[in-house]
């Protein structure tokens, strides 16, 4: 069996509006293992964002457990690019170590020349694929990302998918997407279904 570097069990996220209680993902469980491609889909407003969010860390279930043994990495829709630095800093951050190998994955999505300018001098779907660059080129063994073909069209679309599914072995994706061009290279599927209000 492969490495396991990540489980869910149980996870729930409910929101207080205004003294209700909204359930924004019902209860969830998951488990990711290397060389898996995962992806979270289902309607607008099934909780797709909030469970990647959660299993990414950077929020917390109200119910329920994650488990992660293994380092992730998360590209949140919003994309989170520092505009003070180029599009080659902003890939390099996390491992400048490796800066060498920066050229071939931004040519790999097609951001290779635009590696000298700041990201408000770039599309957002340019951008998008460079918080991709910037997710790829940190080496966690999951990467987790927020609807990472919103921005593209279908050619980057392609480019973003052949990324995403020629990872090591050692690697796993984890995708929250309402795109069935990208489910279908998915090697899992996890199918939300619309919450009901709490209360
Ligand atoms: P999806 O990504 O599938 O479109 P989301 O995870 O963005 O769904 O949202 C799931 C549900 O949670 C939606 O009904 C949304 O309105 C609700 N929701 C998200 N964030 C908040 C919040 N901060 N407060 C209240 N409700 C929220």
């Amino acid at each position: 069996m492969s490495e396991l570097l990540l489980v869910a069990r149980e996870v729930t996220r409910s929101y207080d509006v205004r003294g209700h209680a909204v359930l924004a993902l019902r209860p969830t469980s998951l488990m990711v293992q290397a060389g898996d491609v995962l992806a979270v889909t289902g309607p607008s407003g099934t909780g797709k964002s909030t469970l990647v969010s959660i299993l990414a860390g950077w929020d917390r279930p109200s119910s329920g457990t994650v488990e992660r043994p293994a380092r992730t990495v998360f590209v949140p829709q919003r994309l989170a690019l520092l505009d003070t630095l180029t599009v080659l800093d902003n890939i390099t951050l996390a491992d400048a170590g490796r800066a060498a190998e920066v050229p071939a994955l931004a040519a790999a999505l097609s951001v290779d020349h635009l590696l000298e300018r700041f990201p408000g001098e770039i599309s957002l779907g340019e951008r998008q694929r460079v918080g991709l660059a910037r997710a790829l080129h940190a080496g966690a063994p999951v990467t987790i990302l927020d609807e990472p073909t919103a921005h593209q069209d279908g050619d980057h679309t392609r480019l973003v998918l052949d990324a995403l599914t020629s990872l090591p072995g050692d690697r796993a994706v984890v995708m929250a997407t309402h795109d069935s061009v990208v489910v279908a290279v998915a090697t899992a599927v996890v199918q939300l279904e619309a919450a009901v209000a709490a209360s």
